[in-house]
């Protein structure tokens, strides 16, 4: 048997907290259009997870930041009529350095992929979007773009201006029932930490543990639930207390 059923596109998801994020949307009976760039093995792995809740996986690997790679990709199933419901702007990277040394080359990586993304993959699917009349955008921006620290110039210009976004962006949509939200989380177990003093992080965090992807991911479902129909343009902070405002 055929079931429609809404569907749910998060980037950046065959990994971290991305990964948990569709997993949890498949746990709440979306399909999955999963986005990732370049690791086909997590993202197979992950895909078969989300399957298992008995749902449909569909993978999409391509850069957030190659705005023509992007419209290829969705335009194939835009074309056909399909839409997502959901849309989490997920896919990020750090490319840490005091800017006296940063390459042009890390501060466009970073600004292109966490902004850029938001604009490409955004844009892209809006106009259907906007046509359904109804839908929910999520971007995960971070910790840093409220409290920043030195050394990151490149990915808190480019948080901050994705919860500026989400703002803006909820402004225009709203008339069509479509609510944009942010999600700020802050140190949170994944491969994105490595390399950094879990050490030095520990001290800074209220509730003095790191958090999990899946507490992120239970944020993002709720706003992408029915419970948050009234809730738009807001920042949500997900952080073991490291930031309060
Ligand atoms: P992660 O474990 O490093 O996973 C990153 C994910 O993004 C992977 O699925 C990766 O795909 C994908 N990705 C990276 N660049 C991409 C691109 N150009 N196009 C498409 N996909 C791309 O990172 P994470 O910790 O889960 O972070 C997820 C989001 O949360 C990011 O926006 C990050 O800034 C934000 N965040 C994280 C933390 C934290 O403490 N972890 C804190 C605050 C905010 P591949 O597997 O193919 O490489």
């Amino acid at each position: 048997m055929n079931v429609s059923r809404k569907i749910a596109l998060v980037t950046g998801a065959s990994r971290g907290i991305g990964r948990a994020i569709a997993g949890q949307l498949a746990k709440d009976g979306f399909d999955i259009w999963l986005n990732y760039h370049s690791n086909h093995s997590a993202a197979q792995q992950t895909q078969k997870e989300i399957e298992a809740c008995g749902v449909n996986c569909t993978l999409l690997p391509f850069d957030v930041a190659d705005e023509q790679a992007v419209q290829k990709a969705l335009s194939v199933f835009l074309e056909k009529g399909q839409v997502p419901y959901v849309l989490v702007n997920n896919a990020g990277l750090r490319k840490d350095n005091l800017l006296v040394f940063m390459q042009t080359a890390e501060w466009n990586r970073v600004i292109n992929t966490v902004l850029g993304g938001f604009h490409n993959v955004t844009k892209t699917v809006l106009a259907a979007m906007v046509r359904a009349k109804q839908g929910r955008i999520v971007n995960i921006a971070s910790a840093a773009a409220h409290a920043p620290v030195p050394g990151q110039t490149n990915y808190s210009a480019a948080k901050a201006g994705l919860v500026g976004a989400t703002r803006s962006l909820a402004l225009e949509v709203a008339k069509r029932k479509i609510t944009v939200n942010a999600v700020s989380p802050g140190f949170i177990e994944t491969e994105m930490l490595d390399g950094l003093p879990k050490e030095k992080i520990l001290p800074l965090i209220p509730l003095g543990r790191l958090g999990t992807p899946q507490e992120i991911a239970d944020m993002v479902s709720f706003l992408c639930s029915d419970k948050a129909s009234y809730i738009t343009g807001q920042v949500f902070h997900v952080n073991g207390g490291v930031v309060m405002n």
